[in-house]
């Protein structure tokens, strides 16, 4: 059934214009058709209010929705085409991601409660995200190698077919250009399943898809419940990959499915990471670097600065002027240009991170600022949560082990490099990791020395899109970004071409 197009009339706020147009509907073969799964309300965290109502995917409609992708990608030349044709269509995606930059920041604002600066920030780097891959696929090389025989061998790039995308609500238009540039640029169909709380920026990027030259039925979006779409998504055995962003615990799931079928898989999953403030650094940069790399975003990100390590010379005096500094950031909504930290995307995700304070205090934690929810009762409806920082608690607690995933900061003094060493790679992550210090040599041991697939130093969660991300142990599998992560996306084949003319000399007739 074909949906007329229409905003929602019990939008109460009159910004929701920029909205998607379209509602209780999802994106299924190449048409918008009503989700004949549950209602869903989109509320704005910061408010509380309804943003929109949307209609999810049901089982049946997510099963219909690859079978129906997996035909469009059949019948399309985009599997076969040149890739720079493909590289036209994603630059013009990447256009009108940039046309419409300040509507989707203030969607993704909306629906998240992340700050604007940081929503234009993330629409911009989307748009970078399909020009990168355009540029990346139009120049691909394969490989010519040198001859071991009468045959010259060549390694080729083709198709995968259908990439389910799951994406989490964290950083939803990043995570969802991560995911569909590359796969398209190499020539796939792609099904994205958004986190069931941050439906629309897919959708308005959908809507955007739908303005280019991309054939019909090539992306799909599947706005629906992990629990009740997820396992179809993974299990349909016209899925050639899946490219998860999300929990270690649903990354675990995703895999053992993948192992089933035997298909490639990427996983972008949890981190706890370690930030190093060595003696010598320069302690203005360490705390600001500190600051931003654990509050940004409210602390909900997987690459967060979650368990600060201070030289046992300098710790009192850095912690106390971080605590200083933290109690002056501002709160309050995302579209407020003085907030600093916004709320949390919704109040459950709240309460689990007061939750997760509540056990630290049980554990013998001192919380030296924060550790509630803000008192000003303008912020009252929202799912605010103030930076919190807690110390007294060793790297074993639980506190300092699991993943918050919101502004919640474990701060532990180091006596030398061993100490540190250990201390840092006793955890089952391994995403990510800072270092200050001026000293180079230093760095790079470190940087050695931590278990972590990127590691900053000196500055703290900046991304290229050229640079491959990956994590290890139980923050991923696989990677994403840059050229490689591009051909994480195709089938590689080799062909061996014969360069003699005599016949093979084997058996009685050779
Ligand atoms: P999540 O609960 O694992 O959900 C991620 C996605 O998986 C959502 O779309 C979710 O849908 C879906 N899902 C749930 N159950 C599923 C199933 N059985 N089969 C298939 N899909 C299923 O994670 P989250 O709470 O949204 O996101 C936060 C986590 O993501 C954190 O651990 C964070 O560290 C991680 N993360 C990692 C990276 C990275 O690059 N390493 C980046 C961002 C976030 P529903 O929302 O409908 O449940």
């Amino acid at each position: 059934m074909t949906v007329t197009l229409q905003t929602s009339s019990r939008n109460s706020h009159s910004s929701f214009s920029a909205l998607p147009q379209v509602r209780n509907a999802i994106r299924l073969g190449g048409e918008w058709v009503h989700g004949e799964g549950k209602l869903y309300t989109v509320t704005n965290p910061a408010t509380g209010e309804l943003v929109q109502e949307i209609n999810q995917a049901s089982a049946e409609q997510a099963k219909q929705a690859i079978d129906l992708a997996y035909t469009a990608w059949r019948e399309s030349e985009w599997r076969t085409c040149y890739p720079h044709d493909r590289a036209l269509v994603l630059h013009q995606i990447a256009g009108l991601i940039d046309d419409n930059l300040e509507r989707l920041a203030w969607i993704q604002t909306l629906n998240t409660g992340k700050t604007l600066k940081e929503t234009r920030a993330l629409v911009g780097s989307a748009a970078k995200t399909f020009r990168y891959y355009a540029a990346a696929v139009e120049t691909q090389e394969g490989t010519l190698t040198t001859q071991r025989g009468p045959w010259q061998t060549q390694t080729t790039f083709e198709p995968l077919g259908v990439v389910a995308a799951i994406t989490p609500w964290n950083s939803p238009i990043a995570s969802d250009a991560q995911k569909i540039a590359p796969a398209l640029a190499a020539g796939n169909a792609v099904v994205v399943k958004p986190a069931e709380w941050t439906p629309l920026i897919s959708m308005a990027l959908m809507e955007l898809v739908t303005q280019s030259d991309l054939p019909d039925g090539l992306v799909t979006i599947l706005p629906g419940k992990g629990s009740v779409i997820g396992d179809v998504i993974t299990s349909h055995p016209k899925v050639s990959k899946i490219a998860f962003t999300g929990g270690t615990s649903t990354g675990r799931r995703i895999a053992h499915e993948a192992a089933e079928r035997l298909i490639p898989t990427t996983l972008e999953l949890g981190g706890k990471s370690p930030t190093v403030v060595l003696e010598d650094a320069n302690l203005e940069q360490a705390l600001q670097g500190v600051l931003y790399g654990i509050f940004s975003s409210s602390g909900q990100s997987c690459i967060a600065g979650s368990r600060l390590f201070v030289h046992q010379s300098l710790y009192r005096e850095f912690v106390e002027e971080l605590v200083r500094r933290t109690t002056a950031l501002n709160i309050g909504p995302g579209t407020d240009p003085d907030t600093d930290v916004g709320p949390l995307v919704h109040t459950r995700h709240r309460d689990s991170v007061a939750a997760y304070v509540e056990r630290a205090r049980a554990e013998g934690g001192t919380v030296l600022c924060g550790g509630r929810v803000p008192a000003d009762p303008a912020l009252a409806a929202g799912s605010y949560y103030e930076p919190t920082i807690i110390e007294g608690l060793t790297n074993s607690s639980l506190t300092a082990q699991e993943e918050i995933f919101g502004p919640v900061l474990v701060c532990i003094p180091f006596a030398d490099e061993e100490d540190l060493v250990e201390q840092a790679n006793d955890t089952v992550f391994g995403l990510a990791a800072g270092i200050w210090t001026p000293n180079f040599f230093r760095a790079q041991r470190l940087a050695e020395r931590i278990d972590a697939g990127t590691v900053w130093i000196n500055t703290y969660k900046q991304f290229s899109i050229s640079t491959p991300f990956t994590g290890f142990g139980d923050s991923g599998l696989g990677l994403d970004k840059g050229r490689a992560g591009l051909a994480e996306y195709s089938k590689r084949k080799s062909l061996y071409w014969g360069t003699s003319e005599e016949p093979m000399s084997w058996g009685k007739h050779g």
